[in-house]
């Protein structure tokens, strides 16, 4: 199954076409796209019976399927070239773990603002979505609604100013957390534990590694997380990015304006980001 916010309204997605889920249940699911994380396996069981053809859309009037989760949990490096790449060892019992503020989540096509005199990096990942509560949970797909692409968009400088990095904030500008172009459920994928992922900077390659190379794969990340806080539904997790990060790069490489960035991940879709100078 894949669902996904069109202009603001949960959507089915069948054979690419959209079933506006409001109306087709006649309002036993609003319209809000975030809501439907509640109750999961209602609408699950709903959907798959749903009858609809739907209507033909424009992916540029999709937004994030989660857009305003309570939780956005972001994992740093857990694959290890891009550990090597960044200069620090492989994580063994957790690995860093910050927020992107649910403010600079957008959907999948955009165009973001540079920040002022910044040197702002890409990253793409594999984004969970989770679809019930978790709590001191085992390690499984079990709590997982769907799978999305998402950006990790970083602004180094931001990023590391002062004597403890800044995580948080240099991931948080406006635009910095796309994610789409619509959540996939684990079902529909051959293996969700082993997806090809990557990105390109005007149609040049930058990133491609395999989600099967996570040091601490999705049902891993579950347990991990879930024994300090709930997951609670709808919350959302930023994986991780493969090796081939600007900073990583010799020289190191930065986002320009003009640049426009393409981040996919195999059986889920891609998404597109343009870049303008921002002003102060
Ligand atoms: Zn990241």
């Amino acid at each position: 199954m894949k669902i996904a916010n069109l202009s603001g309204r949960l959507v089915l997605i069948k054979d690419g076409k959209a079933v506006d889920v409001a109306r087709a249940s006649d309002g036993v699911f609003p319209a809000d796209p975030q809501a439907v994380y509640e109750r999961w396996a209602e609408f699950r069981a709903w959907a798959s019976a749903v009858e609809d053809e739907g209507v033909p859309f424009d992916p540029a009037d999709l937004g994030s399927p989660a857009p305003a989760p309570r939780q956005v949990l972001a994992i740093g490096l857990n694959y290890s070239e891009h550990a090597a790449e960044s200069g620090f060892q492989v994580p063994d019992d957790l690995p860093p773990v910050f927020t992107k503020y649910a403010s600079a989540i957008t959907g999948p096509v955009t165009t973001v603002e540079l920040p002022e005199g910044g040197h702002t990096d890409w990253e793409v990942e594999l984004v969970v979505v989770i679809g019930s509560r978790a709590h001191r949970a085992e390690a499984s797909w079990e709590h997982v609604a769907g799978l999305a692409v998402g950006q990790d968009l970083s602004e180094r400088i931001t990023q590391m100013v002062g004597p403890a990095p800044q995580f948080s904030l240099g991931k948080s500008f406006p635009g910095f957390a796309p994610i789409g172009p619509w959540l996939v459920t684990p079902d529909e994928l051959d293996n969700p534990d082993d997806l090809e992922l990557g990105s390109s900077i005007n149609g040049e390659e930058m990133q491609k590694g395999r989600t099967s190379d996570l040091i601490f794969s999705v049902p891993a990340l579950i347990a991990r997380l879930s024994a300090v806080l709930p997951l609670l539904p709808g919350d959302v997790i930023f994986t991780g990015t493969p090796a081939g990060v600007g900073l990583g790069r010799t020289p190191q490489r930065w986002l320009a304006p003009g640049d426009e960035l393409v981040s996919y991940v195999e059986g889920i879709g891609e998404l597109r980001q343009t870049f303008v100078q921002g002003g102060q």
